[in-house]
């Protein structure tokens, strides 16, 4: 299968990181007729894997030296490191150095060469989904973008890359650095990762503090938290206020801006300032260097709360979500 634009048909790409990002476009651009190398350190879970799929694989040091094009897709904390010593040395000049988040460069944690290309392509969805629906002949939106143009071919390459890894099949929307990294910041921060969470361990509290049934409070302020995001996902607002009763309906329009009000908001604008502003990025840059102290503590905390042992006990009888499991014994009793 060809690639619509043909700048990079001759080149040798480097994928450095072989993880959720890396195995996808590694497989997707070689499917695509690309020359491909992995770099990853030998003796990582990363080697034997890429080697087991097919591919060349090499220190990231020498993926770099003769490579056309550059992908980092190392976990974003290890990219400095990974481009101070495997490729600042080793880059050819006029090569592309490629990223899937701008953070790093935003950030000014790498400055790269001034005489490579730096470029961003960034699919919209995890590898998974970014290698499945390559593999149905479909693919995941991509977002680009030309931070630095050497070659004068910066864009050329990075819209080759997108439609390598199947982006071109579906759609490539142009952005910069800056929104790139700022916009998905905030969105994990606010509110996918963040928000969410938060959200439904508040309402989760709110039920058992009022002497509820945690079993019950799960269902109902989690669990079923899916299958509205699936009607969001599918069909908009608009479709989930088409399948959900008056009644929730009616709770929807009175009580969703009591809960989400304009306080809240404002607090959304003070987190989108410590993003844009290089505060978050110091601190977590901070930090991932002292050894994550309280990156752990959060992550307990999270692990520890009492919606997770009820839910896991939950999620047990659920046999559809573990398919290749036998049901439970009891469950075939009844
Ligand atoms: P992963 O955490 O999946 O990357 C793991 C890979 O990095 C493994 O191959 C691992 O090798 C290697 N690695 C880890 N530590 C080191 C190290 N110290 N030195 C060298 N290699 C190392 O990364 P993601 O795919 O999640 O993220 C890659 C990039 O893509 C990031 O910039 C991220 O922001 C971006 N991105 C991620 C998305 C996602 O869905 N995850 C979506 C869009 C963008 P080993 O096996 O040897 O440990
Ligand atoms: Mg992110
Ligand atoms: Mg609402």
């Amino acid at each position: 299968m060809s690639t619509t634009n043909d700048t990079l048909a001759n080149a040798r790409i480097a994928v450095l990181g072989y993880g959720s990002q890396g195995r996808a476009h590694a497989l997707n651009l070689k499917d695509s007729g690309l020359d491909v190398v992995v770099g990853v350190r030998k003796g990582g879970p990363s080697w034997n894997r890429a080697y087991t799929d097919g591919f060349a694989v090499a220190e990231p040091a020498e993926a770099v030296r003769g490579a056309d094009l550059v992908a980092v897709l190392t976990p974003d904390m290890v990219q400095p490191a990974v481009y101070k010593e495997a490729i600042e040395p080793n880059i050819k000049p006029g090569a592309a150095l490629l990223f899937a988040h701008g953070f790093n460069v935003h950030f000014k944690q790498i400055e790269p060469r001034k005489d490579i290309d730096v470029i961003l392509v960034a699919p919209k969805g995890p590898g998974a989904l970014v290698r499945s629906e390559y593999e149905r002949g479909r693919g995941v939106p991509c977002i680009w973008a030309v931070h630095q143009d050497a070659s004068g071919q910066a864009e050329a390459k990075t819209k080759a890359y997108a439609d390598g890894i199947g982006g071109g099949r579906a759609m490539i929307i142009k952005t910069d650095f800056k929104e790139e990294t700022e916009t998905d910041l905030f969105g994990e921060q606010a509110v996918l990762c963040g928000g969410a969470s938060s959200l439904v361990q508040a309402g989760f509290e709110t039920l058992i503090e009022a002497g509820y049934q945690p079993e019950i409070a799960y269902y109902e302020v989690f669990h079923e938290l899916k299958l509205i995001v699936d009607l969001f996902y599918e069909g908009g607002i608009a479709k989930m206020l088409e399948f959900i009763s008056e009644t929730a309906q009616y709770g929807d329009y009175v009580s969703g801006p009591r809960v989400i009000d304009a306080s809240v908001k404002a607090r959304m604008k003070d987190v989108l300032k410590d993003i844009q502003d290089g505060t978050f990025a110091r601190n977590w840059t901070a930090e991932y260097q002292a050894g994550l102290p309280n990156y752990k503590k959060y992550k307990q905390a999270d692990l520890d709360h009492p919606i997770e042992a009820v839910g896991a006990k939950l999620r047990a009888r659920m046999t559809w979500l573990h398919p290749t499991t036998a049901a439970p014994a009891e469950s075939l009793k009844k």
